[in-house]
C-alpha cells in the first residue's frame, strides 16, 4: 500500500499542458513534464481499498495498487516490473487510454481517482531513460513459425507474446511503417511516433522479423501464408468506415475522417507524395460529423491547420456533465468528455441529423444541411424514436466535412473472403477462444471484436498468443499464462 494518509494529504492533480495558443502550432505532444515528486505523490494517494476494482476495470489486470506503491516508495524499477508483467506497452496506454480503470478506481466513489494512466506513463518513461527496457530474447526456440497479419497494438502484443514464447513470428504490415492506427491514425500530439520506434526496436532485437509494404492476400498468397506458417494470428484492424449516404456525399470537400488523419499523420512524418488528393483544412469551415474520439482527432487537427472555424455535430443527445446514475461506480461512466482538442477550440453541438450536403455549380462543397431532433420514447413501441424538430433546418458554411461516424467492420476482401473466415452478425471475424473457423488461423484487436480501444487491442493480443501456443504445443496450458510467466514477459 502507497501511504495510508496519501489520499487525505494529496488532491488529484495531472501535469500541466502547454498553452493552447502555443501547442496548436505543432504537434509534439501536450503535457509538461513533472518530476518525481510530483507522480510519487500522486502515487500515495492509492488507498488500502481492500478490493482493488481497478485490477477489474482495466482490461489487462494491471496490478495497479502495487505498482502505485513502488513509485511512492520512489522505486520505479520494481514499478516497472510489475507493470510490464501485464502489459507490453504502457507508453501507448499511458498516453491515450480513456483509463477505464480510474473510472473503477475505489477513491473515486466520493473523491478524485488516483491518477493512474499518469503514473504508468511516468514508470515505462523511468524505464526507457534508465535502460531498463532492453531486448529480452527468448532463450530456447520451438521450431514452430507464426505469421502475424496487421502490426497494431493486437499484432504487436501477440508477436511480443508468441516470440517470448519461442516460436519465430513474422509480423507482416500493408503499410510502409507498423503501428496500426497509432502510426497513421492517432495524431502526434496525442502520440509521437518516435515511441512506436522505440518499441519496434525492441522487438526486432528480440527476434521479431517485420515484413512492411506486405499486403496478405494480394503480395502473398492467403494459401501460401498457410502453407509456410504453422499458425497465423490475423490482426487487421476494423477498417471499413461508415457512410453517411445523404445528398450531396459526392461533392468536393466530404472525405471519410480517416482519409484526412492518415495524410496528416504522414505529412508530420515528412511524407509529401500522395496517391489522392492533398485534404487540408487551412482557412477552411470543417464540420466534423461525429463526436468520439476520431472527431476529437480531426478538431485538433484542423485547430493546427489553422481552419476557419470548426463546428463537431453528434446525432446523440449531450451527456451529462458528471457519471449519470446509470453508469453507477464502477461502470464506465456515461458522461461528457472534454479532450485537450476540444479545450483548443470548436463549437459542439448535439442532437443533430446531417440532412444534405450543398454544393456550388462546380461540385464543390460550400454548406451541411442540418436539423436539430429530440430522442423521444415511443411509449407503444417502447423504443426511442428521432423526431426532427420543426423550423431548426438550416444550412451552416461547410468546405470540408469529415465523417468520423465509426467504422462498421474488417475488410472482408483479401484475406477473409480468400480463407472463407466466418463472420458474426457484425461481420467482424467469429472466432471461438480467438480460434476462427480455418484451421491454424486466430483472430485478435478490432478485427475480431470490432472498433474498440487500444488496451483492448493489446489485451486481446495477449490473450490470442495464449491460445496459439496452446494450439502449436499442443498443451492444455500455456508457458505465456503460467506464474511465472511474468520473469518471461519483462
Ligand atoms: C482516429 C482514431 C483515434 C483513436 N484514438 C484512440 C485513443 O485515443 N485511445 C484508444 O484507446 N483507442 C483509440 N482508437 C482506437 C484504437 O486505435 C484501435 O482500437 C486499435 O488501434 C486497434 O488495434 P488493432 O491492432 O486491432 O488494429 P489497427 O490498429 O487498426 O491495426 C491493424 C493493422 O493491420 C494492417 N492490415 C490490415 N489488413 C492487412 C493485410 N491484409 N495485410 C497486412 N496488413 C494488414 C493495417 O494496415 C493496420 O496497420 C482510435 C481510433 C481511431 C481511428
Amino acid at each position: 500500500m502507497a501511504d495510508i494518509h496519501g489520499f487525505l494529504k494529496h488532491e488529484r492533480s495531472l501535469p500541466s499542458k502547454r498553452k493552447v495558443e502555443e501547442r496548436i502550432n505543432d504537434f509534439k505532444e501536450i503535457y509538461v513534464p513533472v518530476d518525481d515528486k510530483f507522480t510519487n505523490d500522486q502515487a500515495a494517494r492509492c488507498m488500502d481499498c481492500g478490493v482493488p476494482f481497478c485490477h477489474n476495470g482495466c482490461p489487462l489486470g494491471n496490478i495497479i495498487p502495487d505498482f502505485n506503491d513502488a513509485v511512492h516508495r520512489d522505486n520505479y524499477q520494481e514499478a516497472y516490473q510489475i507493470l510490464a508483467s501485464t502489459n507490453n506497452f504502457p507508453e501507448f496506454t499511458g498516453r491515450i487510454c480513456p483509463a477505464p480503470c480510474e473510472a473503477s478506481c475505489v477513491l473515486g466513489i466520493n473523491s478524485d481517482p488516483v491518477t493512474i494512466e499518469h503514473i504508468e506513463k511516468q514508470i515505462i518513461e523511468e524505464a526507457f531513460l534508465q535502460g531498463w527496457v532492453t531486448p529480452n530474447p527468448p532463450t530456447t526456440r520451438t521450431d514452430k513459425t507464426v505469421a502475424v497479419v496487421g502490426s497494431g497494438p493486437a499484432g504487436m502484443a501477440a508477436a511480443v507474446q508468441l516470440n517470448k514464447a519461442g516460436h519465430t513470428v513474422t509480423l507482416f504490415e500493408r503499410n510502409d511503417k507498423i503501428g496500426g492506427l497509432l502510426r497513421y491514425g492517432i495524431p502526434d500530439f496525442k502520440l509521437e511516433k518516435e515511441i512506436i520506434d522505440r518499441r519496434m526496436h525492441v522487438m526486432k532485437a528480440e527476434g521479431i522479423i517485420f515484413k512492411t509494404n506486405t499486403n496478405i492476400g494480394v503480395d502473398i498468397k492467403s494459401t501460401d501464408l498457410l502453407s509456410d506458417f504453422d499458425a497465423v494470428v490475423l490482426t487487421g484492424g476494423s477498417t471499413v468506415p461508415r457512410n453517411l449516404p445523404i445528398k450531396g456525399r459526392e461533392l468536393k470537400g466530404v472525405h471519410y475522417a480517416m482519409e484526412f488523419l492518415e495524410q496528416k499523420n504522414r505529412q508530420v512524418d515528412g511524407q509529401s507524395a500522395f496517391n489522392h488528393e492533398v485534404i487540408t483544412a487551412t482557412g477552411k469551415h470543417v464540420v466534423v460529423i461525429g463526436g468520439g474520439d476520431t472527431g476529437a482527432d480531426c478538431v485538433g487537427t484542423s485547430n493546427r491547420e489553422k481552419a476557419s472555424s470548426i463546428t463537431q455535430i453528434e446525432l446523440l443527445t449531450k451527456p451529462p456533465a458528471s457519471r449519470d446514475e446509470s453508469t453507477p461506480w464502477p461502470l464506465w461512466p456515461m458522461q461528457l468528455r472534454t479532450s485537450t482538442s476540444h479545450e483548443e477550440g470548436c463549437e459542439r453541438e448535439w442532437s443533430i441529423l446531417s440532412k444534405e450536403f450543398v454544393g456550388d455549380a462546380d461540385g464543390n462543397l460550400t454548406g451541411l444541411k442540418l436539423i436539430d431532433i429530440e430522442w423521444r420514447l415511443n411509449t407503444e413501441s417502447i423504443k426511442t424514436e428521432l423526431v426532427e424538430l420543426e423550423d431548426t433546418e438550416r444550412i451552416i458554411p461547410c468546405d470540408l466535412a469529415l465523417l468520423a461516424v465509426g467504422f462498421l467492420h474488417p475488410q472482408h476482401e483479401g484475406i477473409v473472403e480468400q480463407l472463407k473466415l466466418e463472420l458474426d452478425n457484425r461481420g467482424n471475424v467469429k472466432t471461438s477462444k480467438y480460434k476462427t473457423s480455418a484451421e491454424k488461423v486466430f483472430a485478435a484487436g478490432d478485427m475480431r471484436r470490432g472498433q474498440s480501444l487500444v488496451v483492448w487491442a493489446i489485451t486481446e493480443g495477449r490473450e490470442a498468443a495464449i491460445e496459439v501456443d496452446k494450439y502449436l504445443t499442443d498443451r492444455p496450458t500455456s508457458i505465456l499464462e503460467s506464474k511465472d510467466s511474468s520473469k518471461l514477459m519483462v
